[in-house]
């Protein structure tokens, strides 16, 4: 079987206790990998190591760093396949969706190595003095992650931490850390000195804490649910460390009667099943106008019925399992209560039947109609294959509905009007806003949440910018 060992000072290391885990395939439960599992002296050694190269990694011309990020993307375009394989294994993503993944990842690290080039400062002339403005980086930074994009999510960390000459460790889902240690050991393979890049595995409340709380780490990069990062912002506020905090989210998408219905329609079911519906920024709330509402429904769910649902290593298949039975359940319960308040399932809404699906946590995307804000997964993230659709009429009540959560992290706007896209996006509080696009992923453009969905933005000059410190250095002449 696979064996997933932990890298520390550029080492592939056992961890202290000795103990390992075996990763089970969530379509079918057969062992995937065996994973060693850290402890808080192996994240203190990790850390260690990250501090000992961090002078001279710090030192290195950007020119160096930049060449070894591209060389390092390039190992990964090489490793593809492997890589992915071993991504939809662990948790279920269908292997076109995995491979699309590790790709994004190196194009990240491509990014990453030429924003690393550009990090200019200021020169200021004030009379008799000089201000020289700089920015250097942080220090030893803590990368922790989720299971849903195990690979992509962590390349948005350690492409922008390596390029500002920060030294890093990282510390993946349990959930899902084969990918991911794959991905930073091609990385590592690009000729990294020793300890710039590590990573650890083990539970978030041992190995993860011992990252936010030692005092070595200056920063902690986190994804994953807003109750932890909640913990996490309390727990480094300690030694007022840096954070940012990618959160959880819960989209909505607005589809005026102005909109391409069919392009609408095709989006919808793209972002709120794909990859089971598991993605921070999924369509989670459909609002649509009450003239379209009967055109638009029917397309969703002609759509949904053309998905494939199997096992995710087949190349044709758009849907594998969902990532584990707790998360299977949580849908259950979400959709239950919404019928119980209610709504009306219009397709979906259990699990598929046949052989192939008997041992993995496969459901079928649902679709519902009649929904209204006192059920929850109008309210919390279901992280399930639902997509809930609701009427509106006029443009006050789609603002008031879309704004009416917790979370900002994305939201998408149909129509066919400039003039109202530009007038509803100004009004969404929403940190990313796709008008007629379904996805708002671009590495040139910063992504990150408004209120509860998070603090910080990725990607970008900004997500470079959120791993270095600025200093003031003032010449008198
Ligand atoms: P999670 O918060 O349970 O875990 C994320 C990571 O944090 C894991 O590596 C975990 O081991 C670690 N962790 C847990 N407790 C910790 C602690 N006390 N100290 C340090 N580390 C700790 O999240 P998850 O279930 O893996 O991921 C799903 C969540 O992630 C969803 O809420 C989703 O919306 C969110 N997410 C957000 C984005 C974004 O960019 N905003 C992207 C993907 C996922």
């Amino acid at each position: 079987m696979y064996r997933s060992m932990m890298l520390i000072n550029g080492e592939q290391v056992e961890g202290a206790s000795g103990r390992s885990e075996i990763i089970h395939n969530p379509a079918n439960q057969e062992p995937v990998a065996e994973v060693v599992i850290g402890d808080v002296s192996d994240a203190v050694r990790a850390l260690e190591a990250a501090r000992h190269a961090f002078p001279e990694w710090s030192s290195s011309s950007p020119k160096i760093r930049c060449n070894l990020l591209h060389d390092a993307a390039e190992i990964v375009r090489q490793r593809a396949d492997h890589i992915a394989e071993l991504l939809t294994m662990e948790m279920g993503k269908p292997i076109r969706d995995s491979r699309r993944e590790v790709l994004s990842a190196a194009d990240s690290l491509d990014y990453f190595a030429e924003e690393g080039l550009r990090n200019t400062g200021d020169w200021i002339a004030t009379g008799d003095t000089r201000s020289i403005v700089t920015k250097q980086p942080i220090g030893v930074v803590s990368l922790i992650t989720p299971w849903n994009y195990p690979v992509e999510l962590l390349a948005w960390k350690a492409g922008p931490a390596l390029a500002a000459g920060c030294t890093a460790v990282a510390k993946p889902s349990s959930l899902a850390p084969v990918a991911a240690t794959e991905f930073i050991m091609a990385i590592n393979d690009a000729g990294l000195p020793p300890g710039v890049l590590n990573i650890v595995h083990g539970s978030g409340d041992t190995v993860g804490a011992e990252l936010v709380t030692n005092p070595i780490s200056r920063k902690i990069s986190f994804t994953g649910e807003t109750s932890t990062g909640r913990w996490i912002m309390e727990a480094a506020a300690r030694h007022l460390k840096r954070v940012s905090l990618e959160l959880g989210g819960h989209a909505p998408m607005i589809v005026f009667d102005d909109a391409d219905i069919d392009a609408a329609a095709g989006a919808c079911v793209r972002r709120a099943f794909g990859n089971m519906g598991q993605v921070c920024i999924s369509v989670n709330r459909v609002y649509v106008d009450d003239a379209i509402a009967d055109d638009f429904t029917e397309k969703v769910i002609r759509r949904t019925l053309d998905l494939r649902i199997g096992n995710p290593l087949d190349p044709e298949v758009d849907l594998g399992p969902m990532v584990s039975g707790a998360q299977r359940r949580k849908t259950v319960e979400h959709i239950e209560d919404a019928l119980r308040k209610g709504a009306r399932l219009l397709c979906g809404g259990r699990e598929p039947e046949g052989d192939l699906f008997a041992k993995g946590y496969y459901f079928m995307p649902t679709v519902l109609s009649d929904v209204d804000h006192t059920m929850r997964m109008m309210r919390e993230e279901t992280f399930g294959p639902v997509a809930p659709i609701m009427r509106f009429s006029g443009e006050e009540e789609a603002v008031r509905l879309a704004n009416d959560t917790e979370y900002g992290l994305a939201a998408y706007i149909y129509t066919d009007s400039m003039r109202r896209a530009i007038r509803i996006s100004e009004r969404i509080e929403a940190g990313s806003i796709g008008v007629n696009v379904g996805s708002v992923i671009d590495h040139h453009a910063p992504f990150g949440g408004w209120k509860q969905s998070g603090i910080g933005r990725e990607l970008s000059h900004r997500g470079l910018e959120e791993y270095m410190e600025i200093k003031h250095i003032r010449l008198g002449l």
